[in-house]
């Protein structure tokens, strides 16, 4: 699934493609991609400019300017096996595709969704979707100080909660897992606590291995995750933990075990990411 480094990529390549451009056309196959209603999702981004494109959490936001005065922004949301491509409007549709937007230079911003969970939404000013998101990871707000803060107020398993996007926004499960052997934390260790040490410490690294994944375009180890120029990242040749279940931890050499914690596959070295009872 798409997390914060695959969505990052996918918009930093799509952007230039598409700013700048006006949307003349949409076709869609799949109506509940767009909230069920294609005519009126149709009425709200036709004949709008794309003039930006930026990122909050796993959203891809395109802003919009133009006639259609209810629409301000398209939402678009990968989730498992969402893709954004662009392609000259000439060539054929590609497979799996459920929303296109022929823009006016010639070429088609297409949304392809091979499970059909994604989303492709359009918005006013406002954007209800963000209105409970966490901080972004790679942003100031986001530091130390804030963590074992907001740690201490939660008392929650530790995976769960950074999986959270009311708490921090954009992780998902292969990032999680990553960031806490990274920092020797066991995923169900109580937020509380965390120290203040180690909290720095796991905000530095979940900055670290973000911005790492997104020098290497992401990566795609469990699923059909492919950059909008098809390449599949590089970043699951860095895995720690994630998907090696079986093998040796790299760092110590113990069998990395695979667990399953708020129903979610979690990796973990048992050896450098000790489970404890009492406080550290
Ligand atoms: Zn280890």
């Amino acid at each position: 699934m798409p997390e914060l480094p695959e969505v990052e990529t996918t918009m930093r390549l799509v952007r230039p493609l598409v700013v700048g451009r006006t949307i003349q056309r949409v076709e869609c196959t799949w109506p509940r991609t767009v909230e069920g209603d294609v005519k009126a999702f149709a009425r709200a981004v036709q004949g709008q400019r794309i003039t930006q494109a930026w990122r909050r959490a796993k959203w891809i936001v395109l802003d919009l300017e133009g006639p259609a005065r209810a629409a301000r922004h398209m939402l678009v949301h990968l989730r498992m096996t969402g893709r954004l491509v662009v392609e000259p409007t000439r060539q054929a549709a590609p497979a799996w595709w459920k929303v296109g937007l022929h823009l006016d230079d010639g070429h088609t911003l297409w949304f392809l969704d091979v499970r059909k969970f994604g989303r492709v939404l359009a918005r006013s000013a406002s954007i209800p979707e963000f209105a409970d998101l966490g901080p972004e990871p790679l942003s100031s707000t986001f530091d130390g100080a804030w963590l074992h803060t907001s740690l201490q107020a939660r008392r929650r398993a530790m995976k769960p909660l950074l999986l959270d996007q009311t708490f921090l926004a954009g992780l998902g499960n292969i990032y999680v897992d990553e960031s806490l052997h990274a920092v020797g934390l066991h995923p169900l260790t109580n937020s509380a606590r965390v120290s203040l040490q180690q909290a720095q410490e796991l905000a530095l690294v979940i900055k670290r291995v973000l911005a790492e994944a997104i020098e290497r375009e992401g990566s795609s180890f469990d699923s059909f995750y492919r950059t909008p120029e098809g390449n599949p990242g590089s970043y699951q040749a860095q895995f720690q933990v994630y998907g090696r279940d079986g093998q040796a931890c790299r760092r110590c050499g113990t069998t990395i075990k695979k667990l399953v914690v708020g129903q979610r596959g979690t990796h973990v070295c048992p050896r450098c990411q000790p489970l404890r009872q009492k406080r550290n």
